[in-house]
């Protein structure tokens, strides 16, 4: 009897345990979702915000003034020698993204790759159009300056959404979102109205810090993609301060925007050549960055 009883208790005490485990494996997958939830509710909840500001908002004309540029000098027979010759990075970054698409581990699934090869041929793209434009600076010429523009965003944005929420969203949305943005684009130039360019320029700026700092990366160097957003921010400002910086460099604003812009694509694209996929178990919905998920590796070593 009380051997059977000590017995009874042992089991008991087994079983509270394991219920305990299971219990403490049930809260974690709760938290688990529960953080992933709340992250798809951030990204569901900032594009819904957009969506209804584009309906909202008035209609948004072109401004004329967006042609008037800080530097219009002409210099080596080159009208606005500075904007036009800026944009020369732009293909040197295209040609050693080149590089990135000969490393075999810099791409855990195909489409990755196609979806690398569009932001490359973008880039280029970005160069022959940006130069087009600074030519002879009108609307009818800047449409071919955003229209690369616009596959640059949206290849980067799908592959930021395959790499940290999903490769099969991020393989899903690629076409659509390209499709999408040069929509965009197209529906300026057609109705005069800036407000759809405008909400997918700006969702896209947006989209890619928000995921950055809510998902961990698939892949390793994942930190240095903030150092792309700072760039890319600091060529806004400079976009921006045009005039302002004219009174400091005779060029203006706008030829460092186009440096700053190409330095940010070129730190994306020796980010991708140098990245290696991360093992699963390296990979945790409770770490929203790759510097955290580091922190936590040297933690444990
Ligand atoms: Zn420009």
């Amino acid at each position: 009897m009380y051997t059977f009883a000590r017995g009874s208790i042992g089991d008991q005490a087994k079983v509270i345990e394991i219920s305990r485990r299971s219990e403490r494996a049930s809260l974690c997958n709760l938290c688990g979702m529960t953080i992933l939830n709340r992250r798809l509710a951030t990204i569901v909840g900032a594009t819904s915000l957009l969506a209804i500001c584009l309906v909202v908002v008035p209609p948004i004309a072109q401004d004329p003034l967006y042609h008037v540029f800080a530097d219009g000098r002409t210099l080596h027979n080159v009208p606005n020698f500075w904007n036009v010759v800026s944009n020369v990075p732009f293909f040197i970054v295209a040609l050693y993204g080149i590089k990135a698409l000969h490393a075999r581990r810099a791409f855990i699934e195909p489409w990755e790759r196609i979806a690398f090869c569009t932001f490359l041929a973008g880039t280029a793209a970005v160069g022959v159009g940006s130069i087009y434009y600074h030519l002879r600076p009108d609307d009818a010429r800047l449409v071919w300056d955003r229209l690369p523009m616009i596959v640059v965003f949206m290849s980067l944005v799908a592959s930021v959404i395959g790499e940290r929420i999903g490769m099969k969203a991020g393989k899903l949305l690629l076409a659509p979102m390209i499709v999408a943005g040069l929509g965009a684009v197209l529906y300026w130039r057609l109705s005069g109205d800036l407000r759809s360019y405008a909400a997918v320029q700006f969702g896209s700026m947006l989209a890619v810090p928000i995921i950055l700092a809510l998902f961990p990366s698939r892949y390793s160097n994942a930190g240095r993609m903030w150092w792309m957003v700072i760039l890319y921010a600091l060529a806004k400002l400079a976009e921006l301060l045009d005039h302002e910086i004219a009174s400091v460099v005779t060029m203006g604003g706008h030829p460092w925007k186009h440096l700053a812009a190409a330095c940010a694509a070129l730190l994306y694209v020796d980010t991708v050549a140098r990245r290696r996929p991360l093992q699963a178990r390296q990979v945790s919905l409770g770490q929203p960055s790759f510097s955290a998920l580091l922190q936590r590796q040297g933690a444990n070593q």
